[in-house]
């Protein structure tokens, strides 16, 4: 058997494991705030954590950050939980921070009443100012020596809505020449009238971030709480906060740090692709060619497919840039193996078949998978006008044109080898029919000596009379740069690819009749494609996920 290989966070939990923590104990969380949709970053997380349950069979919270009532929203909240069900995840406890809302305010007072909080009435920017720098301390604010009685009075007072947003803020007593900026009397709470989601107008004031993740850590005793990077400067302050509450009785949780996953040619940040969607460049967070997990699923993308590429990717100790092109080969990997091959013509030009006779069709076997033996067969039509593709078709070509060129055969995939004989053009030359005819004896599967024949190309094409018309939208990437957010001069709207979309008409093989949204196939030489959620009877709907090979390599 082959040993896994642990990444660093496993490392740091088996270390726990071996200095004695109760393996029982374990209890991770995902804790999004619900500002936006998640994105393909937070699949890493999600994998991450709940992987880790998975793993040590603990159970994993999902836990909704929800501080910041101007920027968080229900839709946010079903949308997270919908993603992250999708990927196959199932959570023990749904928790809410705002849950937490009292007991944090009850902490608060006992910080007061130890002399570690204070009221500070100063303007924001007097706080600003006063911060100092890295290298030089702090001022005190004014109010910092604050009475305990006048602090609890004004606190109060906070939270009964006796004043106006931003007149007042607690702040943590703790040092104003800290080498860690963070640690210089941080803000705990902030005065805010805006009406919550879920609290609605119960709370005129809101905790901050830092005093609210290590403490709702702590209340639903998370033994480990695994964040990006950017908070390694916050950790001084989640044990400072922690070690003010805790009971040594219980579990105190850890919080460390891993790198951020970025993905090449888009961006993650909810906040940058909420403006995508505001400024209209895609039509929604679920836009096929966003990075969100919504995006990606509308696109074709398989939740399988999300979870490999998270794995492979893997968690890391620094930033960088993962191109795009490996969750693409993770998607292609996956729908090779489960995605029924059809035929459809994006590109059509006419080919009739003369010796074929007019009014005769015939049902011929398609195998649905060659990769997967169970996919079982179906029937496709076959009649004297067929469409092919207009790029397989050339009037004369060299010995390594393998496709249709007149004088030369061909073999029709699950059908016959056809010749191309003449072709039929318009006024402005455009090839508007192909004259073929078929060797009779030639039908793929029937054991005669002609349907053993070998010929170069195989081609795909689709029964005029029987074919279905499709819009079909093939997309490019989003942006030209592969690090659209990388530049200091510019900004990420500036390398937005004003082609990201192609809409066509495609025709279809009827047994795509019934196709029902987010199915998956196929489309034999062309690519994989799945049906988007506008589609329907009348006008179906096609989105392509990717193609069949890696065509930006190099
Ligand atoms: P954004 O800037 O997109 O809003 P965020 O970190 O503020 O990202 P949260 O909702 O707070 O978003 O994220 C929930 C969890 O997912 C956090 O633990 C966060 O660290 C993690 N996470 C977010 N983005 C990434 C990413 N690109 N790679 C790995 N983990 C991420
Ligand atoms: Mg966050
Ligand atoms: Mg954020």
């Amino acid at each position: 058997e082959k040993e896994k290989s642990l990444n660093f966070l496993e490392h740091i939990i088996e270390e726990d494991i071996r200095k004695g923590f109760p393996k029982k104990d374990l209890r991770f969380r995902f804790p999004p705030e619900p500002n936006g949709y998640l994105h393909i970053g937070h699949a890493s997380s999600i994998c991450l954590n709940f992987g880790l349950g998975e793993e040590y069979k603990a159970p994993v919270n999902l836990r909704f950050d929800d501080t910041n009532p101007e920027k968080e929203e229900q839709e946010y909240v079903d949308a997270i939980k919908k993603d992250v069900e999708w990927l196959g995840y199932e959570w023990d406890r749904e928790c809410y921070a705002s849950d937490y809302f009292q007991q944090l305010y009850d902490w608060a007072v006992a910080l007061i009443k130890k002399g570690k909080a204070y009221v500070d009435s100063q303007a924001s920017e007097a706080i600003a100012a006063q911060k100092g720098t890295p290298t030089r301390a702090g001022e005190d604010s004014p109010y910092r020596n604050r009475s305990v009685a006048e602090n609890l009075d004004l606190f109060e007072r906070m939270r009964k809505g006796e004043f106006r947003s931003g007149e007042h803020v607690l702040r943590a007593k703790i040092d104003m020449a800290s080498s860690n900026m963070l640690m210089r009397d941080p803000i705990m709470y902030r005065i805010l009238h805006r009406s919550h989601h879920r609290t609605g107008n119960d709370w005129p004031i809101y905790p901050m971030y830092d005093w609210t993740h290590g403490e709702s850590d702590y209340i639903e005793q998370v033994s480990h709480s695994f964040c990006t990077l950017e908070f390694a400067m916050h950790r001084e302050l989640y044990e400072w906060f922690l070690d003010n509450v805790y009971d040594r009785e219980k579990v105190k949780p850890k919080q460390r740090e891993f790198a951020r996953r970025n993905l090449s040619h888009t961006i993650v940040s909810k906040r940058k692709l909420l403006k995508l969607v505001e400024e209209g460049v895609v039509s929604g967070w679920d836009d096929p060619r966003m990075p969100t997990i919504s995006g990606l699923r509308r696109r074709g993308y398989t939740a399988d497919s999300i979870r490999n590429f998270a794995n492979t990717v893997g968690i890391a100790k620094r930033e960088n840039l993962v191109d795009v092109s490996l969750l693409e080969f993770c998607i292609r990997e996956d729908l090779n193996k489960k995605a029924p091959r059809v035929m459809a013509v994006l590109d059509p030009v006419k080919v009739i078949i003369t010796n074929y006779p007019e009014g005769q069709e015939e049902w011929l076997d398609a195998e649905n998978n060659p990769e997967d033996e169970a996919a079982g067969f179906r029937k496709v039509p076959f009649s004297r006008e067929i469409y092919i593709e207009r790029e397989d078709f050339r009037e004369e070509a060299n010995r390594k044109f393998f496709r249709l060129k007149l004088g030369g055969e061909v073999r029709l995939k699950n059908a016959y080898i056809i010749k191309a004989e003449d072709c039929v053009k318009d006024q402005e030359g455009n090839i508007t029919e192909i004259l073929c005819t078929y060797d009779e004896l030639s039908k793929s599967g029937s054991g005669t000596e002609e349907s053993m024949r070998k010929v170069k190309g195989t081609l795909h094409w689709v029964s005029v009379p029987h074919a279905i018309e499709a819009e079909v939208r093939i997309y490019d990437r989003l942006f030209t740069d592969p690090e659209p957010d990388g530049h200091k001069d510019k900004d990420f709207m500036d390398f937005i690819n004003p082609d990201s979309l192609h809409v066509t008409r495609g025709y279809l093989e009827p047994s795509l009749k019934d196709a029902a949204p987010e199915e998956r196939y196929q489309f034999q030489r062309l690519g994989y494609f799945c049906v988007d959620k506008e589609s329907s009877a009348d006008k179906p709907v096609f989105n392509k996920t990717v193609g069949l090979r890696d065509t930006w390599a190099k």
